[in-house]
């Protein structure tokens, strides 16, 4: 697989914000959010196998894995990796941009899937693979990232509309201009979490941190 770089850092997203986790972030991705923030992973990276990629994470002692991107599902061998991974007794977060099938991933407590819905403003939402929502359970995530009103009622009407067992999370582009978000969540008394991007707020856009 395709292997864009592997570090140790502390969760910057999601319902794990803030945990010492191994960051596995995989090259390369079949969409093209116009926000797009990690362009760099996109192309190049190191052919390792998952033997390989297991070796590296190890060697981080820590308890948390998160595969990224990119887009992981877009490699044959990711379902392969978190398998290996969870046998090993350690916490997997998979972050996926909604537009490839999670259906043939295992139903394991150590796997918690961080899924987006790409909104208007990304310029993919005709991507979203609807059926995913249905497969999310109440250990997922699924994240809206928001750029403008037209987003957040966008966000609004999908879950309205598909009720998705699991927590929903707004956080928007950029990951620091929470205001409008909250302003929003809390003037349509939704039931989501709003979030910054916590490794923005500490390194900026910094990339391997
Ligand atoms: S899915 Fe993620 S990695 Fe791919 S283009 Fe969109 S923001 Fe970038």
């Amino acid at each position: 697989m395709l292997v864009n770089e592997i570090f140790l850092s502390i969760q910057g997203e999601g319902r794990t914000m803030g945990l010492p986790t191994v960051f596995v972030r995989l090259s390369g991705c079949n969409l093209d959010c116009r926000w797009c923030d990690t362009r760099y992973a996109e192309e190049g990276g190191s052919e390792l196998s998952v033997e390989e990629v297991l070796a590296s994470v190890k060697g981080y002692r820590a308890r948390h894995v998160c595969l990224t991107g990119g887009e992981p599902m877009w490699h044959d061998q990711t379902p392969e990796l978190i398998s290996r991974l969870l046998d090993e007794g350690l916490q997997v977060s998979l972050e996926t941009n909604g537009s490839l099938s999670i259906a043939g991933l295992p139903d394991h407590p150590g796997l918690m899937i961080s899924m987006d819905y790409k909104c208007p403003s990304s310029g993919m939402e005709e991507r979203m693979l609807l059926d995913n929502l249905k497969r999310l359970r109440p250990k997922d995530h699924l994240k809206f990232v928001v750029a403008d009103r037209e987003d957040l009622e966008r966000a609004e009407d999908v879950l309205r509309k598909f009720r998705p067992d699991c927590p929903a999370i707004f956080t928007p582009v950029g990951g620091l201009t929470l205001a409008p978000v909250v302003e929003f969540v809390l003037g349509h008394r939704l039931e989501v979490r709003v979030l910054p991007q916590l490794h923005k707020i500490i390194w900026g856009d910094a990339r391997g941190v």
